[in-house]
């Protein structure tokens, strides 16, 4: 059956651990909810879904995704410290956190929260994975067809989905 393969308008419940090139883990769905996203919708990064097209529920499988299809190659001058105070009135900040500012020609830009101490915060625009090779152990639970509500939004519906 066509349906149980993922594939474009497919939504793919898994569980699954990412590891950086030194072996450590990143990030992982183990011991919390599975992960439920929408393939094909740019939800997860193009060498994530690439590489899992095709596979059925009950597959396991382990690959690694280069920079490239993944959260791109680090680009800029590196990371900024910027004074504390710059950040007042946005609430509690952290490490890991992404900003979304306006950049020096008045356009949009994410900035990613590289490090707090206690006068400056480090900013940088890349991605904390930027350059890394992604490695990631993925065991898939379940694939169905998405619902034409779910195409139209481009995001899954239901438990662990989108709520309105
Ligand atoms: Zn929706």
């Amino acid at each position: 059956m066509e349906d149980a393969k993922i594939g474009e308008k497919r939504v793919v419940t898994l569980h699954y651990t990412l590891k950086n090139s030194k072996g450590e883990v990143v990030d992982s769905s183990a011991g919390s909810d599975p992960l439920t996203y929408l393939h094909g919708s740019g939800e997860m990064v193009p060498g994530f879904e690439k590489s899992l097209t095709g596979k059925k529920a009950g597959e396991k499988h382990s690959f690694a995704v280069a920079p490239a299809e993944g959260y791109g190659e680090r680009k800029g001058k590196g990371p900024q410290k910027v004074p504390k105070a710059a950040f007042e009135g946005i609430g509690d900040i952290e490490v890991g956190m992404a900003l979304d500012t306006e950049g020096d020609d008045g356009h949009s830009q994410t900035v990613w929260i590289a490090a707090i101490d206690n006068d400056f915060v480090t900013i940088d625009i890349n991605h904390p994975l930027a350059g890394e090779t992604l490695h990631f152990e993925v065991e898939v639970l379940a694939v169905r067809k998405a619902t034409a509500d779910e195409v139209r939004h481009g995001h899954v519906h239901g438990p662990h989905g989108h709520h309105h």
